[in-house]
């Protein structure tokens, strides 16, 4: 027991979100895939204790004054000597620097990995994080723990940024991995997890992205772990932590087509459909009805979309690959096999030709809320472009000269509720408010009153159209409820931080 005491204690922390968002009502339920993964790597260390604190799925954990989990309080009780953070959403980077600084501080070593610090390891090495890790981050944190723990230098592990003795940032490239790397992976240890609540596991095969969307982080050549290899993860789930529900994190499971294929059909032969899977696919993805009837049969009940716009100069802008075309068709494909649509759109987005895309704002919404009605989408999301770093959107944006400084929009307002950029064919207040009058008009308060209605109809309406139609209409309802809920919370605390005003008036000051 007593050596057991003095063994070292990796943390790894999943940030915060800076306030309350669309995701923070599922990220109670869930996590981020990607820490979990390291830390389990780092979990088969000999000598090393490891845990993950989960900020945003934390119930019990000590709290601080502000709400947030309590570092101090966890420090006191058994003191890390490093910390992990998870850096993937620009959002949280500003909670990664305030903890960072308390925990060096403390005399732990920093660490920090994702795609935030991937792109702009300076940034964050300067703001009280020891080494950055680039790329798999599973083998880099074993050699990382490896040689902190025997005490030696880590200037000459692959795959990490770090500041050397001058001050100046070092970057040594990742090794490139083989094949079997995925394959060979261990099971994601969600037991690692203190004072989380899992009820929908995350789980993924696949990494990188063929595509090249504009406003998209996601790069390098794609590469997978086989559909067997996702079977087992999700039979030793089942098995050991009686799990039904599961999020497929892969941006693109049609990816490796033959892998999702062979993955769904053997999901379905030994579970039917009595585990409920959600996944990400492309809307065109709708042409391969073998793969979706698999996907059906195997559970998958909502497949996450993005549309972005149903705008073709926007399409052409953000390089999504189709037109608005068969839009429609396509999703009409993917209702009539009976799945719910969750749409991500994009509105505003910066356009590179001014003179083809001068819709004007009003024309904008009118399109794209005919398209939401006519596609009778369950669930959407209608977000500004986020010109996250590493992206080629940010790249033209700063060219152009139209990013806002980070001093006016910092980091933690990059999650798509706020304007980051100067648009060139509308107002600043037009980009800011247009994409929550769309959200409002979906997510009505009336849907209260047609809960009610349905729930009264329900035998008659179970009679005539079955089960699965009057369910799908009556949770529909249910979530447009909920989401009306959220935004009318939003938009008190939007207002009370005067954010569009602060905006125009540093932008009127500019221009003077
Ligand atoms: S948005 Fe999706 S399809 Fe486009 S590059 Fe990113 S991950 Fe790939």
């Amino acid at each position: 027991m007593e050596r057991d005491a003095t063994w070292p204690l990796f943390r790894l922390v999943i940030p915060a979100f800076p306030e309350v968002n669309i995701f923070s009502r599922v990220a109670k339920k869930t996590t981020a895939l990607g820490p979990v993964m390291v830390a389990t790597a780092a979990s088969k260390l000999w000598g090393w204790r490891v845990e993950v604190i989960d900020e945003n799925n934390c119930t019990g954990a000590p709290l601080d004054e502000n709400g947030f989990p309590d570092h101090r309080a966890l420090q006191a009780e058994r003191p890390a000597d490093v910390v992990g953070f998870y850096c993937g959403l620009s959002s949280t980077i500003d909670r990664v620097w305030r903890l960072a600084a308390f925990y060096r501080a403390e005399g732990a070593t920093t660490i920090a990995g994702g795609w935030h610090t991937h792109y702009a390891p300076e940034e964050s090495l300067r703001k009280g994080i020891d080494i950055v890790v680039h790329g798999d981050g599973e083998m880099v944190i074993r050699r990382v723990l490896e040689l902190l723990r025997d005490g030696k230098t880590i200037g000459q592990v692959c795959g990490i940024s770090f500041l050397d003795s001058q001050g100046a940032c070092k970057t040594n490239p990742p090794e490139t991995q083989d094949e079997t790397y995925l394959n060979s992976l261990p099971y994601p240890d969600f037991g690692l997890l203190r004072f989380a609540t899992i009820k929908i596991y995350p789980i993924g095969r696949i990494r990188g992205c063929s595509r090249k969307c504009e406003f998209c982080s996601v790069k390098g050549k794609p590469r997978w772990a086989s559909g067997q290899f996702l079977f087992d993860q999700v039979r030793w789930l089942v098995e050991t932590r009686k799990a039904r529900s599961f999020f497929i994190v892969d941006d693109r499971l049609e990816e490796d087509r033959k892998g999702a294929l062979f993955f769904f059909e053997k999901i379905a032969h030994a579970y039917g459909r009595s585990l409920d899977f959600t996944v990400q696919a492309r809307l065109e993805a709708a042409e391969d009805q073998e793969l979706l009837t698999a996907m059906r049969k195997a559970g998958v009940s909502v497949t996450c979309i993005g549309y972005e716009s149903p705008i073709d100069e926007e399409l052409q802008d953000m390089r999504k690959g189709y037109s608005s075309r068969d839009m429609l068709r396509w999703t009409n494909m993917y209702h009539r096999l009976g799945f719910l649509i969750h749409a991500m759109f994009i509105w505003g987005y910066p356009s590179k030709n001014i003179s083809a895309s001068r819709l004007g704002p009003q024309e904008r919404t009118r399109r794209f809320h005919r398209f939401i009605r006519k596609a009778r989408l369950d669930t959407v999301q209608i977000l500004r472009a986020i010109p996250l770093i590493g992206t080629e959107l940010r790249a033209r944006l700063e060219k152009e000269n139209r990013l806002f400084s980070l001093d006016a929009v910092p980091w933690e307002k990059y999650d798509g509720s706020y304007v980051c950029f100067q648009p060139d064919d509308m107002s600043l207040r037009e980009l800011q408010e247009m994409p929550t009058k769309l959200m409002k008009k979906f997510y009505d308060p009336m849907s209260f009153i047609r809960i009610a209605l349905k729930t009264v109809a329900f035998p008659f309406d179970y009679l005539v159209r079955g089960w699965d139609t009057w369910h799908r209409s009556w949770r529909n309802e249910l979530r447009k409820y909920g989401g009306h809920l959220f935004i009318k919370g939003w938009l008190k605390r939007y207002h009370k931080d005067n954010f569009i005003e602060k905006i125009e008036k540093m932008h009127r000051l500019r221009d003077r």
